[in-house]
C-alpha cells in the first residue's frame, strides 16, 4: 500500500499545489468567489469559485454528453473503476483525512469513519451492481405465449446535493451507486467542504472514470439548489428536514424522483439488563462523533431506573475524559464544530435548558481557548418538555439523559418525536433488544451499538421515517432508486383476445376458467 505524504502539522495548511488543481476541477468561476475558513482555527483555506447559471448549464451539458457513452459501457467495466477507486481512497487516506479535518474541524478518528464508509460502499456496489442491473425475465400474462423482459435504464444525470458534516461519505457514497448504474452525477457539495468532494472526483478520474461524467458545481444551496434541480433527472439530497421540504417541492414540480436523508433526534435506550460499562463507553461515540454533527448521533438517552446511577456515573466519567483538539493526527478524541451558527445553536439550547431547570452533568461550555467553535461534550439531566433541547435537533455535542421505569416507558418516550432516523437499544438479551427495536419508529435501530452496526452494513438500507426523510441509501434500494425499469412484453403465436369467430362472452368464460386454474396451481 502506498501511503501519501502527510500534508502539514497545522490544521489550516492545505498546500496550494493540492488545492488549486482541485478548484480547477469545479465547474465554477462565473459568480464571485467566497472565502472558506478552517473551523478549528479560523484561518483561510481558499477563495472558492462559485457557479453561475452558465456554469451549471455547462456542467449538466458535459455530464449528459459523457453519460451517453458511459451507459453503453459494460457494467463490469464500471465495476472495475469502482474497485480501483476503493483502493485509491484507502491508499491515499492521509491526504483526504487532512482535507476533511481542515474543512470540518472534526477529529481524525471521526474523519476516518468517512474513509471507512466510502470503502465499504465502493466494495459493496462493486460486488452487487451486475446482479442488480441484470435484465429480469418475469412470467408473462400467458405463460410461454407472453415473453416479458424487464430492463434497467439509468435516470440520466443525478444531482447529489450534500452537506458539510460528513463531506466525504455523503458526497461520495450516494454518487457511487448512481455512477455504476450508468448515470452521470452533478454534485453540489457544501461550500465549506467542497475540496473533499473535488478530491473524490479527481480520485475517481484517476481510477478510470471518464472525465466530465462526475461534475461539481459550487454555491450556496439557497442560491443554486433550484437551478441544479431544474436540470437534474433525479435528486439525492442530504440535509435538514426544513430544506428537504423545499427540495421535495422543486422535484415534485418537475415530476422527477428524489431521495431525502434528513435530520434526527435519536434515542438510545439502556434497558435494565444492559452491559452498563460497554453501553457507557460506546454511547460516547454514538453521541459525540463529529462533535454531534451527525444525523445518526444520539441526543436522548433513556436509562432504566435500576441502572440509572451506575450508567450516568460511568458515562459522565467517559465524557469528562474526552480530549478536545484540532491537530491533523489521532491525538484528540473530538474536534471543533464547523460553523458559528452551529456553536450558537448549541449554546442557545444549553442556556435555554439550564435557565428552565436542567442540570449540567458534564461540559456546558464553549472552549475559545482551543479554537473559535470548540464546545465541550455536554450531558444534561432534568430536561423537560418546554425546553428547546427536549424536542429540537441540536446537531451538536449535547445529550440529555432521562430516567425511565420500564421498557414500555422507554419505547413511548423514544417514539415521542416527529423524527425517525436512528435508535439504539442496550440489553444482554439480544432477542429482547430486537423486539424493543421493532417497536421504535426509526429507519435503523442498533442493538448494542450506536449507529455504526446499521450504517456500516452496506447491504442494508438506511434512511428515515417521519420527517427524517424519504427514500433510502445503501443496500439494493440505494442503487435501484437511480434507475428506471422498462418492461418489454412480446406476445407470441396467439393474441390476448378472442380467437376469430369466438364471442366476447365465451372469451370471458375461458379466461375466468384460466384465472381459477392458475390460482389453484398457485401460479403468480
Ligand atoms: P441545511 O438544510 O441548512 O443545509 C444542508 C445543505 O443543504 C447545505 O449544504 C445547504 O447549502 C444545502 N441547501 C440549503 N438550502 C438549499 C436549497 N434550497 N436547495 C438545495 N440545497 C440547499 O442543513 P444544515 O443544518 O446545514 O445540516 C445539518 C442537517 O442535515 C441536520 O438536520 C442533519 O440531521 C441533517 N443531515 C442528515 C443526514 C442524513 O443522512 N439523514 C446526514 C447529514 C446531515
Amino acid at each position: 500500500m502506498t501511503t501519501a505524504r502527510r500534508l502539514a502539522a497545522e490544521p489550516t495548511a492545505l498546500p496550494a499545489t493540492l488545492v488549486q488543481p482541485l478548484l480547477d476541477l469545479a465547474v465554477a468561476g462565473g459568480a464571485p468567489a467566497v472565502e472558506v475558513l478552517a473551523p478549528a482555527t479560523g484561518a483561510k483555506i481558499a477563495d472558492l469559485p462559485q457557479s453561475s447559471t452558465a456554469d451549471i448549464d455547462r456542467a449538466f451539458a458535459t455530464a449528459r454528453e459523457a453519460q451517453r457513452a458511459w451507459a453503453l459501457r459494460p457494467v463490469r467495466e464500471r465495476i472495475a473503476i469502482l474497485r480501483r477507486f476503493h483502493d485509491i481512497v484507502l491508499d491515499e487516506q492521509q491526504t483526504i483525512l487532512d482535507i476533511v479535518q481542515v474543512e470540518t474541524g472534526k477529529s481524525r478518528a471521526h474523519a476516518f469513519d468517512e474513509v471507512g464508509d466510502v470503502a465499504v460502499n465502493a466494495r459493496y456496489y462493486a460486488s452487487v451492481a451486475d446482479k442488480l442491473l441484470a435484465d429480469r425475465k418475469p412470467r408473462g400474462v400467458l405463460p410461454v405465449l407472453t415473453r416479458v423482459e424487464v430492463r434497467h435504464r439509468p435516470k440520466g444525470v443525478v444531482a447529489v446535493i450534500s452537506p458539510w458534516n460528513y463531506p466525504l461519505a455523503l458526497a461520495v457514497s450516494d454518487a457511487l451507486p448512481a455512477l455504476v448504474a450508468g448515470n452521470a452525477v452533478v454534485s453540489r457539495p457544501d461550500n465549506q467542504t467542497a475540496l473533499t468532494a473535488l478530491w473524490a472526483i479527481a480520485a475517481a478520474e484517476r481510477a478510470g472514470l471518464p472525465s466530465g461524467l462526475w461534475q461539481a458545481v459550487l454555491g450556496r444551496g439557497s442560491a443554486i439548489g433550484g437551478e441544479v434541480i431544474a436540470r437534474a433527472d433525479y435528486v439525492d439530497y442530504t440535509g435538514s428536514s426544513a430544506t428537504g421540504r423545499t427540495i421535495a417541492q422543486q422535484a415534485g414540480e418537475r415530476l422527477i424522483g428524489y431521495s431525502l436523508e434528513l435530520g434526527g433526534k435519536n434515542p438510545l435506550l439502556v434497558l435494565a439488563d444492559a452491559d452498563i460499562s460497554r453501553a457507557a463507553r460506546i454511547a460516547i461515540r454514538a453521541c459525540f462523533a463529529s462533535a454531534g454533527q451527525l444525523c445518526e448521533s444520539m441526543e436522548r438517552i433513556y436509562v432504566h431506573d435500576s441502572v440509572y446511577d451506575r450508567f450516568v456515573s460511568e458515562f459522565v466519567e467517559h465524557v469528562k475524559a474526552i480530549k478536545l483538539g484540532g491537530a491533523l493526527d489521532f491525538s484528540s478524541d473530538m474536534g471543533s464544530l464547523t460553523f458559528r451558527r452551529q456553536i450558537d445553536t448549541v449554546r442557545s439550547h444549553v442556556e435555554d435548558a439550564v435557565a428552565k431547570g436542567a442540570t449540567v452533568l458534564a461540559g456546558g461550555r464553549a472552549r475559545p481557548d482551543l479554537g473559535p467553535y470548540f464546545y465541550e461534550p455536554t450531558v444534561l439531566a432534568d430536561v423537560r418538555p418546554g425546553m428547546t433541547v427536549y424536542r429540537e435537533e441540536t446537531f451538536g455535542p449535547v445529550v440529555s439523559i432521562y430516567r425511565v421505569g420500564s421498557d414500555e416507558e422507554a419505547i413511548t418516550a423514544a417514539n415521542d418525536t416527529a423524527y425517525g432516523l436512528n435508535a439504539s437499544v442496550w440489553t444482554k438479551d439480544t432477542s429482547r433488544g430486537r423486539a424493543v427495536a421493532a417497536r421504535i419508529n426509526a429507519g435503523s435501530v442498533n442493538v448494542n451499538e450506536g449507529f455504526i452496526a446499521a450504517w456500516g452494513s452496506a447491504d442494508a438500507p438506511s434512511g428515515g421515517l417521519g420527517i427524517s426523510g424519504t427514500g433510502r441509501r445503501h443496500g439494493p434500494e440505494g442503487l435501484l432508486k437511480y434507475i428506471d425499469t422498462q418492461t418489454i412484453a412480446t406476445q407470441r403465436v396467439l393474441p390476448i383476445a378472442p380467437l376469430p369467430g369466438m364471442s366476447e362472452e365465451l372469451w370471458a368464460k375461458t379466461m375466468t376458467l384460466y384465472f381459477s386454474v392458475m390460482k389453484s396451481l398457485r401460479q403468480k
